[in-house]
């Protein structure tokens, strides 16, 4: 260490959470500029629960941290370990490149602080976080890591933990007249924005405060991985909330008492059973497409003069997952090994169809199958919208059911399907249809698979 005395960044190694290896190079009095990053789906991809497995319901109780007894997705370790050790490399997915150059150019920066800060708990997450690191550094070659890497110590509320880390950094370092904040939640951005202004207004004009939302990435474990990950999740919930239950037996005489491991809810926990059954088997589309495909067909909404192309969207019911389904008779249908194959031949990059089919009919694996958008679909008695698709990856001709091919973006709430001959009798009633430019005749990907549901459901 040069220049600088350990005590004048002492503040560092109170907030660290993993041990430093380097203060910075120069003083006090020189650190101009705070830049802090967030962790989760700032910097790091992390994994979500996958919204083609589960119900909406089960995604919620899987990511709010009072629903098992244990936290939840975000309070285990396990996915996060999984998700930072499997994938290897700069170009593994696993940061977002856009925020990891600006890292690099912060650490660079000798008159710079270059902050981690994350909300996950310091007692769960370090050794997991303090490995991530150390890829970072590793992948992009670096020659130091950042200045500090804090995650949150106590039991309290991330914002405001994050929010008196802030304060005691721009205390201590009297000379900061910069500090930016890279973060992907809107309502944590709000709040800092909200504060910082606040700072600057009450203790230091110079302080010029930037806060960046950064658009998240989305990014899903393999299924079959995530599915024992959370099996295991809820089996450990599950435990925890049985000895709660037998230590309530042995508490009897006294006044209820409860069991808080979380630290936010004073826990009356249910024991939570994981059910499986088959949802459909489909094309199904990610969150980007689908968002994509969205804001395409309003765009196409707006061609029609006689439409209020600005109140349609509003109340249209958009499906949460649409999908392309396999067999335009039954969108339940359970497919055979065979169907699958022979789908998948109409791909020529497919090397071994029998064996992907066999795992795709499991709802082990996926394959990606590309479509174009043909002919753009608006009944309006129905408040149905879409896309008449083609696949656009087929080696010889496009097979003639693609000709009734639809996906639909939006409709009734309780239909995502229609089955061809429904499909046929709809056309005739379109109002709004037309031939997409076949410049516009754009792209996508989709996966083939089997989709499985899996319900959270209480023992209560
Ligand atoms: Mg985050």
């Amino acid at each position: 260490m040069q220049g600088a005395n350990w005590k004048e960044h002492e503040v560092l190694q109170r907030w660290s959470s993993v041990k430093l290896a380097q203060f910075p190079q120069c003083k006090n009095s020189e650190v101009t500029k705070i830049h802090i990053y967030d962790f989760d789906q700032t910097l790091f991809v992390s994994p979500l629960p996958n919204p083609v497995l589960y119900p909406p319901s089960t995604i919620n109780h899987l990511r709010y941290p009072n629903s098992l007894a244990n936290g939840g997705w975000f309070m285990n370790s396990d996915i996060l370990e999984y998700s930072v050790l499997c994938r290897k490399g700069k170009d593994s997915g696993k940061w977002n490149l856009t925020v990891a150059e600006l890292v690099s150019m912060s650490i660079a920066d000798e008159n710079t602080l270059c902050i981690l800060l994350t909300g996950r708990s310091e007692a769960q997450f370090t050794r997991v976080i303090e490995e991530a690191m150390k890829q970072f550094q590793e992948d992009f070659e670096l020659s130091r890591g950042f200045d500090a890497v804090c995650l949150k110590k106590e039991q309290m509320t991330t914002a405001s933990y994050k929010t008196s880390l802030i304060v005691s950094l721009l205390d201590f370092y009297s000379n900061v007249n910069q500090i930016s904040i890279y973060d992907d939640r809107e309502r944590h951005c709000k709040m800092f924005r909200e504060f910082l202004k606040n700072y600057a207004e009450t203790v230091r004009p110079a302080l010029i405060p930037s806060v960046v939302i950064v658009p998240a990435i989305f990014y899903y474990l393999p299924s079959d991985v995530e599915i024992e990950l959370v099996h295991n999740m809820v089996a450990d919930s599950n435990k925890i909330v049985q000895s709660i239950n037998e230590r309530k037996k042995h508490q009897k005489h006294q006044k209820k008492k409860s069991f808080n491991k979380s630290g936010v809810s004073n826990g009356n926990f249910n024991i939570f059973h994981l059910h499986n059954s088959a949802m459909h088997s489909s094309y199904a589309l990610d969150v980007e497409t689908t968002i994509r495909l969205q804001e395409k067909a309003i765009h196409f909404l707006k061609s029609f003069e006689d439409l209020d192309a600005d109140a349609i969207p509003e109340s249209l019911d958009w499906f949460l997952y649409p999908y392309i389904p396999i067999s335009l008779h039954e969108s339940v249908a359970k497919v055979s090994v065979n169907d699958i194959a022979e789908l998948l031949h109409e791909d020529g990059n497919v090397r071994d169809a029998n064996s992907l089919a066999s795992n795709i009919q499991k709802g082990h694996q996926y394959h990606q199958r590309s479509w174009q958008i043909k002919d753009f679909v608006y009944v309006a008695h129905g408040n149905v919208i879409g896309f008449r698709v083609e696949p656009a990856d087929t080696v010889s001709e496009v097979p003639a059911s693609s000709y009734y091919t639809y996906l639909l973006l939006a409709g009734p709430k309780s239909i995502s399907f229609y089955t061809s001959q429904e499909m046929h009798n709809l056309r005739n009633a379109f109002h709004h249809y037309f031939v997409i430019d076949s410049k516009d005749q754009e792209v996508f990907t989709t996966y083939l698979g089997v989709y499985h549901n899996f319900r959270l459901k209480s023992a209560r």
